[in-house]
C-alpha cells in the first residue's frame, strides 16, 4: 500500500481547522443581543460613574464594564456559532464602539437631569458636548481641585480603548473545535497529566494514527517537574468529533513561586472515540505534573 502522498493529506486533514462559517442568524444574534446587553450595561455603568467620585473605584468600575461587555460579546458569538474568529473580532469591534457611544449617551442623559431628549443627539453634537465637558472642570480630585481637560481626555481615551479592546479581543476567544455535522461546539475534557516522552516521535505516531505509545505512557508514573498533558474536545451528540491536544509542560520553582510553561505540540488532532475516552478517564485531578520534592537551594 502506497502511503506517501495519501498519508500527507490525511495528516493535514486530521487537524481541526475552523470552517470559518459566518451564519446570518448568528451575526444577527451577536449584533442584536450585544446591542441590548450593552444598552443595559452602559446605563448601569454611567450611573455608577456619575455617582462614584473615588478615583480608584472609578477605574475599577470602568474595567468591570470593559470585562462585562467583552464577556457578553464572547458568549453571544459562541451562542450564535460564529466560527470565523476574524469576523467575530469585527463584530466585537463594532459592539465595543457602540459600548463607548452608549455609555456617553447615558452619561449625558444623567448629567442633563434625565432629559431623554439628550439620548437622541447626533454623535457630532455629543462629541462637542464631551469636549465642552472636559473644559468645564466637572471632576474634582481628592484635594478639591478640578481635573484638567488634558488629564480627562487621557482618562476618557484609555477608558474607551479598554472597552473597545476587551470587546474585540474577547469575541475572538472561542477557540474550541466546532462539530459541523451536529451544529454545536465540542466540550473540553479535564486536563490529564502524563510523564515526559520524546515529543517529536510521539507526535509522528499520533499523526499516523498509532496510539500504543500514548497508552504505554499512561501506565508509567508521573515525574515531578516535567511531563506532558493531554486534553480532548468531544461533541456531545456524535462519536466522530474528538480532537486531541497534547502539551509539553515543565514546572520551574523560583522561591515560593511555581512557573508552569506549557507548549502544545499537537493541537486539535482528530482521534477515534476510544482515545478520547481514554484521555477522559485519566487522572483528572492533576492539572500539571506536581512538584513532590521541595527545591534544593542553590548556593
Ligand atoms: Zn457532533
Amino acid at each position: 500500500m502506497n502511503r506517501g502522498a495519501a498519508q500527507m493529506t490525511d495528516e493535514a486533514d486530521r487537524y481541526y481547522s475552523g470552517s470559518g462559517a459566518v451564519p446570518l442568524r448568528g451575526t444577527i444574534i451577536v449584533l442584536l443581543g450585544g446591542a441590548l446587553a450593552i444598552a443595559g450595561l452602559s446605563l448601569l455603568y454611567s450611573i455608577a460613574e456619575f455617582y462614584v467620585s473615588h478615583q480608584k473605584l472609578k477605574v475599577l468600575i470602568a474595567l468591570c464594564y470593559a470585562m462585562l461587555v467583552g464577556g457578553a460579546v464572547k458568549l453571544l458569538s459562541r451562542f450564535g456559532a460564529v466560527r470565523s474568529r476574524l469576523f467575530s473580532g469585527l463584530l466585537g469591534l463594532a459592539l465595543g464602539l457602540f459600548a463607548v457611544y452608549s455609555a456617553w449617551m447615558w452619561f449625558l442623559v444623567i448629567l442633563s437631569g434625565w432629559n431623554m431628549q439628550v439620548a437622541g443627539l447626533s454623535p457630532t453634537v455629543m462629541w462637542e458636548a464631551i469636549q465642552a465637558l472636559a473644559g468645564a472642570g466637572i471632576w474634582r480630585n481628592r484635594n478639591g481641585i478640578a481635573v484638567g481637560a488634558t488629564e480627562l481626555a487621557v482618562w476618557w481615551s484609555l477608558e474607551a480603548l479598554a472597552v473597545i479592546a476587551a470587546a474585540t479581543y474577547m469575541a475572538t476567544t472561542n477557540r474550541e473545535p466546532y462539530c459541523e455535522a451536529c451544529g454545536r461546539w465540542t466540550e473540553a475534557s479535564p486536563i490529564a497529566a502524563l510523564p515526559p516522552a520524546p515529543i517529536e516521535a510521539l507526535k509522528a505516531e499520533l499523526e499516523d494514527e498509532r496510539y500504543e505509545s500514548l497508552y504505554r505512557l499512561g501506565r508509567q508514573p508521573l515525574t515531578p517537574g516535567a511531563g506532558l498533558t493531554a486534553q480532548v474536545w468531544t461533541c456531545r451528540d456524535c462519536k466522530e468529533s474528538n480532537f486531541l491536544t497534547m502539551s509539553d509542560v515543565s514546572v520551574k520553582v523560583k522561591g515560593s513561586e511555581e512557573k508552569v510553561t506549557s507548549t502544545a505540540f499537537v493541537q486539535h488532532l482528530l482521534v477515534p472515540e476510544e482515545v478520547a475516552r481514554w484521555v477522559r478517564e485519566r487522572d483528572q485531578h492533576a492539572v500539571a505534573p506536581a512538584v513532590d520534592d521541595p527545591p534544593i537551594a542553590q548556593g
